[in-house]
């Protein structure tokens, strides 16, 4: 994990589409309720839009009635990397990826058990992966496979 992507910025513009750019290396925030996954309930892993790094599970996965998918816990604590942001007149915990730095929300000290945390997170930021849901069932597959 200490190797980071970079990339220029016109190599983001060209992959990501404008609401992607735009949340992602930009710092923007949809929308709420605008989102393709804040109501989503499929199974997976939720990776970064930018560099598919696995960031959150669908198992951590909670309805906060905010209009953005909140989870109460990323998927390894070394993909995520949080900062300080006092932008917007209050200081807020910034939520980034670890691999590519890309923006993905915020994380506030309101969610549910067994974190009490709320991770905040832009749809745009976020590419649901159901074909990896290997966080969950690795002690499976090995069992299954005879
Ligand atoms: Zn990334």
């Amino acid at each position: 994990m200490n190797e980071k992507t970079k990339k220029s910025e016109k190599e983001w513009k060209q992959q990501l589409s404008p609401e992607q750019y735009r949340v992602t290396r930009k710092k923007g925030t949809e929308r709420p309720f605008t989102g393709k996954y804040h109501n989503c309930k499929e199974d997976g892993v939720y990776v970064c839009v930018c560099c598919g790094t696995p960031l959150f599970h669908s198992d951590h996965k909670f309805d906060s009635g905010t209009g953005w998918p909140s989870f109460h816990s990323p998927v390894h604590e070394d993909n995520v990397a949080v900062e300080e942001d006092s932008t917007l007149w209050m200081v807020r915990t910034e939520v980034l990826c670890n691999k590519c730095d890309a923006h993905l929300g915020h994380v506030f000290p309101d969610g549910p058990q067994p974190t009490g945390q709320r991770f905040c997170i832009n749809s745009a930021a976020l590419d649901l992966d159901q074909n990896q849901d290997d966080v969950k069932n690795k002690d499976k597959s090995t069992t299954e496979e005879q």
